[in-house]
């Protein structure tokens, strides 16, 4: 049924490490091999094979608005007729800038990166560069892209694979980076008592959604705040996934909390490979040409992914979507929980908005260590059966089920009917 995929796949393990340019597309932890896509149209993906999927991945967030959008596909090709790369500043930069500072709330100015993990790595660099400290605070299973200083007690792919420590991480550059348990007040005090005048900031995911979707709890975010303030330390929201998913404003609209740096991907990028990183004026003022924190890149602001960028986000200015994200994410999520609990099988919505995860447990999950106590087996043999009744979900317990414009009521109904015959069949 997957023959041409099986094909591709013995192929690519010859020439590229684990036949795959990013680990979690293995399946590895799933135990099956990849399917190689051929194509994506609205919610629905086909592999080699011509079989038909209904796409929850959403290439790990970007498609909120589903895959071959006609304006943003309409919009690339128009940038593309005019050449695909100038290395100087386009008009395509300054409209990018100008939709984002005006719909994050705390962003006054923005530089465009290549990925998120680019975005992560220079708002670090900046941080450090603006305070002149080097310690930083994250938080377990929070996953910020794989620059060596956050690749820490990383959730996403190190989580899925089980790697405990990155080899190739020099000691001298992870003893800068503080990790603690996410949502955990009193060690967060605590290691702000002891380091606090060497901490140049805290990065987190305000919602993350690395170790599967975790809420952070009544008054974390504002602890975060706060403590960052009183220790004249900076405050970077990674808004990689939560940006222009939960809100137009991303987590810091959603629960009204101004960061000082917020990181940004994915979405913006409506499908090419884009990041960003912006905040305070003052602060974003620290990099080179103004002043003197150095970052570059040989396609930033790349015109074709600044059109694809633009297009999406003008979508995402109606506050309606959001609406009707929210609507299907209620849907969706609370019908899979009964569905589980009317077959007796215990789990775990976390969810917000079209953001959510599926966690195989009795109990809450609020941390990295809850998420890794949930049922993997369980989820395993869940993933296997949805994939082959053509519903594609992410490989991995700690990775994100998203929804997107074009996953219509039908499509909810038809995914949430084959959770109940599998749910059966897993009792
Ligand atoms: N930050 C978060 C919250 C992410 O989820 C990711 C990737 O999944 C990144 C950063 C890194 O982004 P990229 O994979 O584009 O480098």
């Amino acid at each position: 049924m997957a023959e041409k995929s099986r094909r591709l796949f013995e192929e690519a393990v010859k020439i590229i490490p684990g036949g795959v340019n990013s680990p979690v597309r293995a399946c590895r932890s799933v135990g099956m091999d990849p399917l190689f896509i051929k194509r994506a149209e609205g919610c629905y993906l086909w592999d080699a094979d011509d079989n038909r999927y209904i796409d929850y991945v959403c290439s790990w967030g970007p498609m909120i608005l589903g895959h071959s959008h006609p304006e943003v596909i309409s919009a690339i090709k128009e940038t593309l007729s005019h050449g695909t790369s100038f290395g100087a500043p386009t008009e395509l930069e300054v409209e990018m800038a100008r939709l984002i500072v005006d719909m994050v709330p705390s962003v006054e100015m923005v530089r465009m990166v290549n990925s998120g993990t680019e975005a992560t790595m220079s708002a670090i660099r900046l941080a450090r560069g603006y305070t002149r400290r080097d310690k930083i605070v994250k938080f377990e299973g929070c996953y910020h892209g794989h620059g060596d200083s956050l690749l820490v007690s990383a959730g996403s792919g190190m989580a899925t694979l089980s790697i405990p420590a990155c080899p190739g991480i020099p000691d001298d550059i992870a003893k800068n980076t503080i990790s603690i348990p996410f949502n955990n007040v009193e060690l967060l005090n605590r290691v702000f008592e002891e380091q606090g005048k060497d901490i140049a900031c805290i990065i987190v995911e305000p919602i993350p959604a690395n170790m599967g979707v975790v809420l952070p709890e009544e008054g974390f975010l504002e602890t975060l705040r706060g403590i960052t303030r009183e220790h004249d330390s900076l405050l970077i929201f990674d808004e990689v996934i939560t940006g222009f998913r939960v809100s137009p404003g991303g987590a810091q609209q959603l629960y009204n909390i101004m960061p000082d740096i917020t990181c940004l991907g994915k979405i913006i990028g409506g499908g090419l490979p884009v990041g960003a990183y912006g905040g305070r004026r003052e602060i974003m003022e620290s990099m080179a040409p103004v002043g003197e924190v150095y970052q570059a890149g040989t396609l930033s602001g790349n015109p074709i992914a600044m059109s694809a960028g633009i297009s999406t986000l003008k979508i995402l200015k109606d506050d309606n979507v959001y609406r009707e994200l929210e609507d299907k994410g209620r849907y969706l999520f609370n019908e899979l929980e009964r569905a589980a609990r009317s077959s007796g099988i215990d789990v775990q919505m976390n969810y917000v908005g079209s953001l959510g995860s599926i966690f195989f447990t009795s109990q809450p999950v609020k941390d990295f260590d809850s998420a890794r106590a949930t049922n993997s087996d369980l989820f395993r043999r869940f993933y296997s059966k949805m994939r082959s009744r053509g519903i594609y979900l992410a490989p991995s317990p700690f990775e994100a089920i998203f929804i997107s414009l074009s996953h219509d009521q039908d499509v909810l109904k038809y995914t949430i009917e084959c959770a109940e015959d599998v749910f059966k069949e897993l009792t």
